[in-house]
């Protein structure tokens, strides 16, 4: 139903959302930032503090690893899209708890069906969880996964000051670049 009403809805959703216990440490609801019509759609974790007060994922420390990434990855703007497992800011920067995942999963399903990505990128284990759960992916392996293409990599707050996951990860980029190119 949300699908069909189309994606302003499914943010007007998400903006007054109180399914999990997660409303209660937002201050600002974490929607999504990037074009509307993605090639690719990373997937990350949650919001931090710094998303929780701008709104915006991404707008932190990991978010400066992500634009290096995305450049390494050649994309323009037009061509990706970033969201988050659960739409609000877990207290303490903990990890998302599965049930929250699970509340907030459709809220992630109805931006992909609405932006339709022909590739999507989990940023990690967690967004790994929340997309295929029962699945265990190889990093830098793609895989075909209900219709999309979908590749695992390091989130990008794991690569902050360690050159060699940066390395592992330009090497997982490369040898992908067809995915996206
Ligand atoms: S994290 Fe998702 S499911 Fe939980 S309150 Fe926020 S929008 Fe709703």
């Amino acid at each position: 139903m949300m699908v069909e009403a189309g994606y302003e809805t499914v943010a007007r959703e998400i903006i007054k959302c109180t399914r999990c216990p997660l409303h209660e440490s937002a201050i600002r609801r974490v929607i999504g930032k990037g074009s509307c019509h993605p090639k690719v759609f990373f997937i990350g974790e949650a919001p931090g503090d710094n998303e929780n007060k701008t709104g915006i994922p991404f707008s932190g420390r990991a978010g400066k690893q992500l634009d290096k990434m995305i450049e390494y990855m050649g994309l323009s703007k037009e061509d990706w899209m970033v969201t988050n497992t659960v739409k609000c800011h877990p207290p303490g920067n903990r990890k998302p708890k599965i049930n929250e995942i699970e509340c907030c999963k459709p809220f992630l399903l109805s931006q992909i069906i609405l932006l339709n990505p022909r590739i999507i990128i989990l940023l990690g284990n967690t967004a790994e969880r929340s997309f295929c759960p029962g699945r265990k992916l190889e990093w830098g392996v793609p895989v075909e996964h209900e219709g999309r293409t979908i590749l695992k990599l390091y989130h990008p707050a794991a690569l902050i000051y360690n050159r060699s996951k940066i390395e592992t990860q330009n090497a997982f980029i490369d040898r992908n670049r067809g995915l996206w190119s």
